[in-house]
């Protein structure tokens, strides 16, 4: 049974439109025409499938102001962001749209006849998509479940459906035959669970929280469905005396308020060498304050509001405490507008020690964490006294110490001199109980296929 959600702008509290949501019924019914538009799909010859995806991303192409401009209203990213991000889904659409024609198998030598593998479609993937990058991770997803082969039923988050049912829309326009993509909003108890239950959905990709991804692997399970997790986030930024400190300084602010802090890669801890720790903090605070926070359809807007009140809340907990917990010391902070909208300001903090809570778990929004190290060995060590590994950046001008500490640290993505996290061709996942699984890059498409060898005997 279906029911309706209210999509609300986030920058003005305004109810955008209404969104019919899909029920189990609905749910079970995309996946049956999945399944029925997977013989055809895995058919199509590989330069047709391979020229429908670049014409899938050439729609996209079309309408990507179209798709910024929702992304502003549903999601409150700024214009500049959401033009990004719907430009992303091309780029992805672009670079998979390689791979039917590359999906190569090997010839193995073996006694008695011919050997060979082939990387064959697992089927229907399951898609479930956050709110915090609504059409990145759609296109991560199923831009190369899409190109390997397979079909795919994908839940946008309740806040966010809006620009992930438009491009459902824009495939059907591309040619993409029906069936083989269907979005479908719903409630993540509902439609996520089904995806998880159902015996023909046969992989699950899931971004989100720790805890419900823990939930995806367990009921995953009693189907042995493979799985892809992206999960959360708590990086570090180490900061060198040896670094570039004007430019380590200049780039940490967006490097935990892009996306207003809701970004599993955010680096939220700065870990700053003790001899510097004055002189870098004096230019943080000015680069902090420089960040422009406002109306996100404002091409000057480096930083919209928050997702919903809800999430404001919780941030607003990190910081000025909650009935358990104790509020922890304000450094400094930037400004955000009054009024209506779920706006909360750029936050330094200093926590008292690593247990702090503001130091350990995923606040999600636009708060960062300070603390003083000694040397690298204590700086390697801080970097991962944390459940979480999913990126982090090095600031130093020593390449040797700056590849040690990369190697060192606990996560799947690192840069140096760079909070550069995400390009469509490397990989990009988690280490510890930040995922399982990578996306992006060529092994992607890994994820997306079984290997199936065939002997054929030449011997009598
Ligand atoms: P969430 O885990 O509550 O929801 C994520 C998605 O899962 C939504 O579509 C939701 O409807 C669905 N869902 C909820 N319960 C479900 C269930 N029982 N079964 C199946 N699906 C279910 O997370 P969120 O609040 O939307 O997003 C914020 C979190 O996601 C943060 O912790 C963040 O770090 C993490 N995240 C990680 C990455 C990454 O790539 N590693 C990317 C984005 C967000």
């Amino acid at each position: 049974m279906s029911t309706t959600h209210e999509v609300i702008d986030p920058a003005t509290e305004r109810v955008v439109t209404r969104v019919e949501l899909a029920g189990l019924e609905e749910t079970d019914a995309a996946v049956a025409r999945a399944v029925a538009a997977g013989p055809a799909w895995r058919a199509v010859a590989p330069a047709d499938r391979a020229r429908l995806l670049r014409r899938f991303a050439d729609v996209v192409e079309e309408h990507r102001e179209e798709l910024a401009r929702l992304e502003v209203a549903n999601a409150g990213h700024p214009i500049g962001n959401a033009r990004w991000e719907a430009g992303n889904v091309v780029d992805v659409l672009r670079y998979y749209s390689a791979a039917p024609e590359r999906l190569f198998g090997r010839q193995i030598p073996v006694a008695g006849g011919l050997d060979v593998t082939f990387k064959e479609p697992l089927g229907v993937v399951g898609i479930i998509v956050p709110w915090n990058f609504p059409m990145p991770i759609m296109g991560w997803g199923m831009a190369p479940a899409l190109a390997a082969g397979n079909t795919v039923v994908l839940k946008p988050a309740e806040l966010t459906p809006l620009t992930a049912m438009r491009i459902g829309e824009l495939a059907l326009e591309a040619g993409i035959p029906e069936g083989v993509l269907t979005v479908l909003p719903g409630k993540g108890s509902v439609v996520g669970e089904r995806f998880v239950t159902h015996p023909d959905v046969r992989k699950v990709v899931f971004t989100g929280s720790t805890a419900v991804g823990q939930r995806v692997l367990r009921g995953s399970a009693d189907h042995l469905k493979r799985v892809t997790l992206e999960l959360g986030g708590k990086s570090a930024n180490i900061v060198f005396a040896d670094a570039d400190l004007d430019a380590a300084a200049a780039a940490a602010p967006m490097s935990f308020l892009d996306n207003a802090g809701q970004d599993c890669c955010a680096r939220t801890r700065i870990l700053v060498q003790r001899s510097v720790l004055d002189a870098f903090m004096e230019r943080f605070e000015v680069a902090v304050k420089g960040v422009v926070v406002g109306d996100p359809g404002d091409e000057a807007s480096q930083m919209g509001p928050l997702v919903s009140a809800g999430q404001r809340e919780t941030v607003r907990g990190y910081v000025e405490g909650t009935g358990e917990a104790p509020p922890v010391e304000v450094a400094f902070r930037g400004t955000a507008p009054d009024g209506a909208g779920w706006w909360y300001p750029p936050t330094v903090v200093l926590p008292g020690g690593t247990g702090d809570r503001v130091w350990r778990e995923e606040v999600f929004g636009p708060v960062v964490a300070v603390l003083p190290f000694e040397d690298e060995a204590e700086a390697v060590s801080m970097a991962n006294d944390t459940e979480y590994g999913l990126s982090g950046s090095i600031w130093s001008r020593d390449v040797g110490r700056a590849l040690r500490v990369a190697r060192g640290v606990e996560a799947g993505n690192l840069s140096v001199n760079s909070h550069s996290s995400v390009r469509y061709s490397t990989p990009f996942g988690g280490f510890k109980a930040s995922g399982l699984g990578r996306e992006l890059g060529p092994d992607a498409l890994d994820a997306f296929t079984e290997v199936k060898n065939v002997f054929i005997a030449t011997e009598g």
